[in-house]
C-alpha cells in the first residue's frame, strides 16, 4: 500500500470509507431476512456496508459535544440587544424509537445579553443534537437548553416542525402531517410581548 495519497482524500474510494465489522453487516443481513427478503441476492450484497456507514453518518452527533460551537463568542456587539433569529432550517434525525427518520425544520432565536456567536453556529448546535437517536421534544429542549447555558442569553426560543419515518410510513400512515415542538426560556417564557415577538418573527 501506498501512502503518498494521505493527504487527498477522496470520500468517494472505498479505500477512504470506514471499515464495517462483520458483526454489524451481520446483524444488518438479519434484519433483511426478517424483513422478507434475501440478503445474498445481488442487489442486497452490499446493503449491509452501506447502511453501517450510513448509519454512522447518521449519529455522527455522538462524536461531539455540541456545545463545541458555541465557545467562540462575540462579545463587542455594539449593544445589540434585539433578537437574533435562524429560521427555517432544515435537518433530519432518527427517532429512537424506530429507527425511522425524522425530518423537518427548526426555529432558533435568542435575545443576546452581551455574547453574541456567528449565525450558522446555531445550525451546528441543531445538527450536533440532531445526528442521534432522538425524540423531537427531546431535541427540541437540548437545543434551546445549550444556547441558555453557553451564551446566556436573555431569552431563547427553538420551536421545531417534522415528520416522522415512524408515522407517515408505519402504523397510522399518515403522510404530510408534522409534528411541532417548542421550548421558550427567559423573557419569551415570561414576557408575554417578547414571546408573541419571536413568534411572529418565526411565522406563528
Ligand atoms: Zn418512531
Amino acid at each position: 500500500m501506498s501512502c503518498a495519497d494521505d493527504h487527498d482524500i477522496d470520500p468517494e474510494n472505498p479505500l477512504n470509507k470506514p471499515d464495517v465489522p462483520d458483526y454489524v453487516q451481520d446483524a444488518i443481513r438479519t434484519l433483511i431476512e426478517w424483513a422478507g427478503d434475501d440478503p445474498a441476492r445481488e442487489g442486497l450484497l452490499d446493503t449491509p456496508k452501506r447502511v453501517g456507514r450510513a448509519w454512522l453518518e447518521y449519529c455522527e452527533g455522538y462524536k461531539e459535544d455540541p456545545a463545541i460551537h458555541l465557545s467562540r463568542v462575540f462579545e463587542e456587539v455594539g449593544g445589540y440587544e434585539e433578537i437574533v433569529l435562524l429560521k427555517d432550517i432544515p435537518f433530519q434525525s432518527a427517532c429512537e424509537h424506530h429507527m425511522a427518520p425524522i425530518t423537518g425544520k427548526a426555529h432558533i432565536a435568542y435575545l443576546p445579553h452581551k455574547k453574541v456567536v456567528g449565525i450558522s453556529k446555531l445550525a451546528r448546535v441543531l445538527h450536533g443534537f440532531a445526528r442521534r437517536l432522538q425524540v423531537q421534544e427531546r431535541l427540541t429542549a437540548e437545543v434551546a437548553d445549550c444556547i441558555w447555558e453557553n451564551l446566556e442569553p436573555q431569552g431563547v426560543a427553538v420551536v421545531i416542525e417534522a415528520q416522522h419515518g415512524c408515522m407517515t410510513g408505519r402504523g397510522v400512515k399518515t403522510p404530510g402531517v408534522a409534528m411541532t415542538t417548542s421550548r421558550v426560556m427567559g423573557c419569551f417564557l415570561e414576557d408575554p410581548r417578547s414571546r408573541k415577538e419571536v413568534m411572529s418573527l418565526m411565522g406563528y
